[in-house]
């Protein structure tokens, strides 16, 4: 098995371990990222609209967005690798990154590995994911153009890819369990505000229903226990996400969710091991936070590597 060593290993392509990235290969640390697949990007890359991001006065998309981050980082020359990190050893003073194909030593690791979209576990979930089941409104949202589709969850995603769903479904059913939304209250107004997108409330989904394709949902409201077949032909969930931690669960602190616990300068329990981004225990999940935290990491890092934050102890 292939060994590299350099002095720094972001683990994570998404706003976090960019930012951490650039920050890094400023400081001239020989620092390496390393995503699971080529341009992975992050969560934000399933957005279609960032119009919260400071700098940006008109709305980019959140491919965009990340592309930018990522000219940024190759401009200051920092180190990309496609690696899927399985596990992580402490290694003599060190840190061994495992993946299948290579194994990465380093000094010290920043990990951004963000999270991933959570499922219902409903019976024919499986059946039609990818056939109707989605966790990605940007990128099969067009194919249902003028036809009603649904989007299960009352949070920040949920909400906002309903308004953006809008654009092209014949209908918008948006599944929440509760009577309250908790999405951003200005996101809450824009879906407020199109015709197209109807709310369901108090309803989960019990059962993913087709043939040769999705055909609808079987829906029970928790509060009248009464059960209805709602006809669309596709489910967008957003039903939150899970951290992408296990791979450090044995050496890191981990919260109840399984989220990284660090201090405010992004060291988690471990000597030499930083985190940034969604992967990370906190109240506010943004981009905006994603790189603050991710820059605070590369510094703490660049502590640690060097015995001093600009090079020297
Ligand atoms: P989230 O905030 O955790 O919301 C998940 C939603 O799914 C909640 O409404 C929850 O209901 C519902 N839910 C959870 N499990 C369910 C189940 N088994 N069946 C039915 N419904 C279920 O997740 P998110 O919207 O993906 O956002 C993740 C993080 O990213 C949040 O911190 C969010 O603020 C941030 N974010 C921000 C933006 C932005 O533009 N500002 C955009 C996207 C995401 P309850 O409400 O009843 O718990």
């Amino acid at each position: 098995m292939a060994e590299e060593e350099h002095e720094l290993a972001v683990v994570g392509g998404g706003p976090g371990g960019l930012t951490a990235g650039i920050y890094a290969a400023r400081g001239r640390l020989d620092a390496i990222l390393l995503e699971a697949k080529p341009l992975t990007g992050g969560q934000i890359l399933l957005t279609d609209v960032v119009e919260n991001y400071p700098g940006f006065p008109e709305p980019l998309s959140g491919a965009e967005l990340v592309e930018k981050m990522r000219k940024q980082a190759e401009r200051f020359g920092l180190q990309f690798a496609t690696a899927e990190i399985t596990n992580v050893r402490a290694a003599d003073g060190k840190y061994l990154l495992e993946s299948a194909k290579n194994n990465y030593l380093a000094k010290a690791v920043i990990v951004a590995t963000g999270t991933e979209s959570r499922k219902l576990g409903v019976p024919g979930e499986k059946d039609f994911w990818g056939m109707g089941v989605s966790t990605c409104a940007t990128c099969d949202g067009p194919l249902y153009g003028d036809r009603p589709v649904a989007v299960v969850g009352g949070g920040d995603s949920a909400v906002k890819e309903a308004v953006y769903l809008a654009k092209f479904a014949s209908k918008v059913h948006v599944i929440h369990r509760r009577d309250k939304l908790r999405a951003e209250k200005i996101i809450q107004e824009q879906a407020f505000a199109r015709e197209k997108i109807e709310f369901v409330w108090d309803t989960v989904v019990t059962e993913v229903v087709g043939d040769e394709g999705l055909t609808g949902l079987k829906l029970k409201n928790v509060k009248t226990e009464e059960e209805r077949e709602l006809a669309v032909d596709c489910v967008f969930l957003y039903v939150g996400v899970h951290p992408n931690t296990d791979f450090v669960k044995d050496l890191v602190k981990l919260d109840e969710s399984g989220l990284i616990v660090t201090d405010e300068d992004m060291r988690t329990s471990a000597p030499g091991i930083f985190a940034a981004g969604d992967c990370r225990s906190k109240t506010l999940k943004q981009v905006v936070t994603a790189v603050g935290e991710g820059a605070a990491a590369a510094f703490s890092a660049q502590e640690y590597i060097t015995g001093g934050p600009y090079g020297g102890g």
